[in-house]
């Protein structure tokens, strides 16, 4: 019989695509993930710049320092870290901040932060 020979054939290649779909990395859900936990992070500084800008009169164009937002008596108890070991910049009031990756998707789109009434507020005070 002739049958062997393609039988073990099409065994081999079943367990050659096994072999692969088990150990091939599959970076895309961790690298999504990443993504999305830097821009919570970026959304949670922002909420903090605006909430330290409303308490102390700040303007749009005041920049809080690291020890005005992190801290354990501050808006954050600590400084956020990208997943992705990105460096964050805080930035000023009335503008986002910024990883260093947002190159590869972390970043922040405007519309992204729900709190904006509050930035706005800040500009034209009552
Ligand atoms: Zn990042």
């Amino acid at each position: 019989m002739n049958y062997g020979r393609p039988i073990k054939f099409a065994l081999g290649f079943i367990v050659v695509i096994l072999l692969l779909a088990t150990f091939l990395p599959e970076p895309k859900p961790r690298v999504i993930s990443y993504v999305n936990a830097c821009k919570s992070n970026l959304r949670e500084i922002q909420k903090a710049k605006e909430q330290w800008a409303a308490d102390h009169k700040k303007v749009l164009t005041d920049v809080p320092s690291d020890t005005d937002l992190f801290g354990s008596d501050a808006y954050i108890r600590a400084r956020p870290i990208c997943p992705s070991n990105g460096t964050y910049r805080i930035n000023a009031v009335g503008a986002l901040p910024t990883c260093s990756l947002a190159f590869q998707g972390h970043s922040l789109s405007p519309d992204s932060i729900t709190s904006t009434n509050n930035a706005r507020s800040i500009a034209s005070p009552p």
